[in-house]
């Protein structure tokens, strides 16, 4: 047997506030005038000085904002890097992300293909890249996915949604505040917060389970469920603690995999374009049969919230289209076995996964 040995975030602040330390922790990152750092904004802070004036902006540093209304793509991968390296007279000495998961997916993406040479899309898959990353931060300002701490960085590239999983993804600095979520519109924290809640459920109720997973499955998930239910926090103390449950949800699958509603919300993502968080929702709400308690509770927190899912999202598909999304989420194998076990095969048929998403 051998075990995975796989790196973690080497450096993280937490705490209220803690972007003002922005400045004193990039200083010494600064590899000269010529090599500036980069960052990558989440568009909707573009004429938010709250969060903006807070940039130590020095020599030709420079801020790109970053629209996500479409999740990161490898071509854009691409096309950031051919512009930072068109412009800058050095490597830069640093991507800083700031945002949800895109924008942190697509700093970590951009800090490795900048050392890597082709394209964002030969890299997707498992271990893949071979030179270290350009030295990269990321700042969550919006808890959930666990970007912040793992170990892939996901791109819907010309074939597949499929991350970047390698040993150079993991940010090496982290810098987590809370007070960044502030603004996150109700819905959105609902769907991102429930993809943390999902990765939770899909790591303990998989096969792949071991006790590293487990510990951290299970703190996150007691989260979650005071986050998600539990009437008697305030709004900071829930927004630290989303902060947190991410992070151990992130840690959890790292030595785990997730399941069905992640196999089955990628082609979702593909073919439809349908995002991340409200497409696990959507999926999971229909998993009864895989998660009895899972969903239960995920369906008292939606009504909880008043959250209303959208229905019918897959009404109009031709049978061609329903065939690529089946075809997409079956070649995920990791994540059915580790939902379903080794004769996954035999239990989710593409007549089943059909009958599945005309649910949804
Ligand atoms: P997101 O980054 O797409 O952001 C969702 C929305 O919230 C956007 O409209 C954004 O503008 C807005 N937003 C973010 N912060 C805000 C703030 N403070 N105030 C107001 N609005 C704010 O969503 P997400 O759910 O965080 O990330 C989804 C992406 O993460 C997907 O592309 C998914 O594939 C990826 N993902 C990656 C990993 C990983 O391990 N790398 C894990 C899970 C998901
Ligand atoms: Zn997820």
């Amino acid at each position: 047997m051998s075990y995975k040995n796989f790196p973690m975030v080497s450096k993280v602040v937490f705490g209220r506030g803690s972007f003002n330390q922005l400045s004193e922790i990039l200083a010494p990152k600064r590899l000269s005038m010529n090599a500036p750092f980069i960052y990558l904004i989440d568009d909707v802070f573009r004429n938010n000085s709250w969060l903006t004036s807070r940039i130590p902006l020095a020599y030709n540093d420079k801020i790109l904002f970053i629209s996500t209304k479409e999740e990161p793509k490898t071509s854009q991968v691409d096309a950031i890097v051919e512009d930072i390296i068109l412009t800058t007279k050095e490597l830069p000495s640093g991507i800083i992300g700031i945002g949800g998961g895109s924008v942190l997916d697509l700093a970590k993406a951009v800090s490795i293909m900048l050392t890597n040479e082709g394209e964002a899309k030969d890299y997707q898959g498992w271990d893949l890249v071979k030179n270290a990353a350009i030295y990269h931060v990321g700042i969550p300002t919006i808890s959930g996915t666990g970007a912040e701490v793992s170990r892939t960085t996901v791109l819907i590239g010309p074939e597949k949604k499929l991350g970047i999983n390698s040993d150079f993804t993991p940010f090496d600095q982290v810098i987590l505040d809370s007070e960044l979520t502030k603004d996150v519109p109700k819905e959105q924290w609902f769907y991102t917060g429930m993809d943390c809640y999902i990765h939770c459920i899909e790591s303990l109720e998989g096969t792949y389970l071991n006790t590293f997973s487990e510990t951290y499955g299970t703190l996150a998930l007691e989260l979650c469920k005071e986050i998600f239910l539990d009437n008697n926090l305030s709004t900071e103390a829930s927004e630290e603690k989303l902060m947190m449950a991410s992070w151990h949800g992130g840690m959890s699958i790292a030595y785990s995999q997730v399941g069905v509603a992640h196999a089955m919300s990628y082609a979702l993502a593909y073919v439809l374009g349908v995002k991340h968080g409200i497409g696990n929702c959507i999926v999971f709400d229909h998993l009864e049969e895989f998660y009895p308690e899972g969903v239960k509770v995920f369906k008292a927190m939606k009504e909880k919230h008043h959250i209303t899912l959208p229905q019918g999202i897959c009404a109009d598909l031709s049978d061609a289209d329903f065939d690529k999304m089946i075809s997409i989420t079956l070649n995920l194998a990791p994540l059915w076995e580790n939902a379903l076990g080794k004769n996954w095969k035999q239990i989710i048929t593409p007549k089943k996964l059909k009958e599945l998403y005309q649910k949804m």
